[in-house]
């Protein structure tokens, strides 16, 4: 038996692979490519010592799809397969529902050929919009999205719900992660965004590399400890293995299961690029502009449901984010080209 990764040569997907491998987890990768490298998976390969079954299909292709299901008995699949730029879905909003939502669509019809009634779905943090409280628990309001980018993860959540609600033999856990840094102890896998990065740490790293000449902080005027955005950043090893939690947690079950993945503590960009400048013994040049479009003031987990149905918690602090993203990104200023 298998766990199927769609989107498992990318960011959160190849850490997530590690964790399930080494908790001792046959798996198979589905992966286009579109945003990764085949790059990150060899050297998952390396870093386990196993070796992982890949097919560079695109979820929405179900001939190829229904070839990986009849190559492999799969017992269960992890969906990270989907598009993540929030400013990209503004300008090609039809890419991004196509990609996330009816991607999404598809895969469920060929698990449902094969009986494979068991998905765990990548959501985020931005169903929630601009809460009207913080922490934010899973039973807050969702749905008023900004970006298209968010509101195709709400689609996909609320085709969920009713899919599970009609066909009680599905099994479906919505994950919905905060923000996501950090990079495997090792340094040899991590986040390798193409072109400018949107999100800050990322954006932090390639400064203190010398590829980036300053970092812009997006307003400083919020209602927040010091003036800049807080949101709840969670190291990419506890965000993986909240994966492997939820598998193992809900592999005999069926409904739908929903969890907030995230540390708890919101930091706020001042305190990440401290932090950052710790890791990698430098001062950052930084400036303040204008707040950014979209953006919310603070937004941070309430994680004790997670805590207490997964068995799970995060524990990596902010210093160990800091520290692994640089030694990934001192280590590979090309990311995976390099
Ligand atoms: P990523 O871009 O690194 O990984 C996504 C992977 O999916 C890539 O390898 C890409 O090549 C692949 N892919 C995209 N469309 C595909 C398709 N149609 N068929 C097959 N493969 C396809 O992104 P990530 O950060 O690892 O995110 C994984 C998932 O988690 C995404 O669904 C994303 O929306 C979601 N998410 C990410 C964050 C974040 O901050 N990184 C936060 C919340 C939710
Ligand atoms: N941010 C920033 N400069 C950047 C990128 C992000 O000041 O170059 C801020 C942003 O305004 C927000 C926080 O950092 O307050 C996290 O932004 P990110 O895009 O990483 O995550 P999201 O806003 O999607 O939660």
């Amino acid at each position: 038996m298998s766990i199927l990764i769609t989107g498992g040569a990318g960011y959160i997907g190849s850490h997530t692979c590690i964790e399930l491998l080494e908790a001792g987890f046959n798996i198979v990768v589905a992966d286009n490519l579109c945003n990764s490298s085949r790059e990150a998976l060899k050297r998952v390969e390396k870093l386990t010592n196993k070796t992982i079954p890949f097919y560079p299909v695109d979820v929405r292709n179900q001939k190829a799809m229904t070839d990986v299901f009849k190559a492999h008995t799969i017992e269960a699949v992890i969906h990270f397969a989907g598009l993540k730029s929030v400013g990209q879905s503004t300008q090609m909003p039809r890419t991004y529902y196509d990609n996330n939502v009816i991607g999404t669509l598809k895969l469920i019809e060929v698990m449902e050929q094969f009986d494979v009634r068991h998905l765990v779905f990548s959501s985020s943090a931005t169903v929630y919009g601009d809460p009207s409280t913080v922490p934010i628990t899973e039973d807050m309001p969702t749905g008023a999205t900004t970006n298209p980018y968010g509101r195709s993860k709400y689609i996909v959540e609320e085709m969920l719900k009713d899919i599970s609600i009609a066909d009680d033999k599905w099994n479906f856990t919505i994950l919905r992660y905060f923000n996501p840094v950090g990079a495997h102890k090792s340094g040899q896998i991590g986040e390798d965004p193409k072109g400018i990065p949107n999100n800050l740490v990322p954006f932090i790293a390639q400064v203190a590399v010398g590829k980036r000449e300053q970092l812009s902080v997006f307003g400083d005027d919020y209602d927040t400890k010091d003036g800049t955005g807080v949101r709840d950043y969670i190291h990419i090893v506890d965000l993986a293995e909240g994966h492997v939690a939820a598998l193992k947690t809900h592999r005999q079950d069926s409904g739908l299961h929903i969890y907030n993945l995230g540390s708890g503590t919101g930091s706020s960009v001042l305190e990440m690029l401290k932090a950052f400048e710790k890791s990698c013994g430098k001062t950052l040049p930084h400036a303040i502009q204008p707040r950014r479009p979209g953006d919310i003031a603070e937004c941070y987990a309430d994680p004790a449901f997670a805590q207490k149905a997964l068995n799970w918690k995060a524990t990596h602090t902010i210093e160990a984010m800091t520290d692994d993203t640089w030694r990934w990104q001192s280590g590979n200023p090309n990311g995976y080209e390099s």
